[in-house]
């Protein structure tokens, strides 16, 4: 059609449960939205490219302000720890996508061995010099030390809905998670009922930070196939999911 893009083409089929059915969800900036029919996820497509991407990260560190909020993250994370921590197989613990240290120190201070990782070197380089008891590694999921072995609660705080292949990240990630593994993800709800009907004017959709846009039936089936069964979603007034779920 005369004036339509390639770009507006929609995908092959959806990440989540593999249909090829999609609804338009108009633009953000240069990118489009699309929500698959069949279980709702909601996405920018085409993704951006891995380039695109990092120089949106080199330009994204806000160290002065987190610094300045380090404390109140630190009591939140140890919220989070305290209400699952007696369900967790054992103390060995990650926080991926670590920041600057706060669940890691969180989770040292109540006797867990803390782990964080972080593609973010600055904020990495700022988490050794703020909480330097922990053990941290910059670099992506799939450059986990080996000798880091596996763990036994997981974080992920806003994360999967900055990744433009979530399955290759659970696949270099759930090896890493021991059977029965707590995992503890927060990600925005797109399925929440304060989502504004005209999606892109949603605060959260600013590709290319977020890409994808999860409701509590696509998280599941995703987390289903990289071998999490959800055991709790946390009610929130916000559209923010906040999930615990273990490895089977
Ligand atoms: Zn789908």
């Amino acid at each position: 059609m005369a004036g339509t893009s390639n770009a507006m083409i929609a995908p092959a089929s959806c990440i989540v449960c593999g249909t090829h059915d999609f609804a338009p969800l108009g633009t953000k900036g240069r990118y489009n939205l699309f929500r698959c029919r069949a279980c709702r996820l909601a996405f920018v497509h085409p993704m951006p490219c891995t380039s695109e991407i990092a120089a949106i990260y080199e330009k994204y560190t806000l160290h002065d302000s987190y610094e300045r909020r380090a404390r109140r993250k630190i009591i939140r994370s140890t919220r989070r720890l305290r209400r699952y921590m007696h369900l967790s197989p054992g103390n060995r613990f990650l926080d991926m996508g670590c920041s600057i240290g706060t669940g890691v120190e969180a989770a040292k201070r109540l006797g867990f061995e803390a782990h964080g990782i972080d593609i973010d070197e600055d904020s990495v380089g700022t988490a050794r010099r703020l909480f330097p008891d922990g053990r941290y590694h910059a670099g992506t999921i799939d450059s986990l030390p080996a000798e880091w072995g596996q763990f036994d609660f997981l974080f992920s705080v806003e994360v999967i809905e900055h990744l433009p292949d979530p399955h290759a990240y659970f696949e270099a990630l759930a090896p890493r998670a021991r059977s029965g593994a707590l995992l503890y993800l927060t990600t925005p709800d797109a399925g929440h009922w304060r989502v504004p009907k005209d999606f892109p004017s949603w605060h959260h959709v600013c590709p290319p930070q977020h890409l994808l846009f999860f409701n509590k039936h696509a998280i599941g089936r995703f987390l289903d196939r990289h071998g999490f069964d959800v055991v709790k979603f946390e009610w929130n007034l916000k559209p923010g999911m906040k999930l615990l779920a273990r490895k089977r």
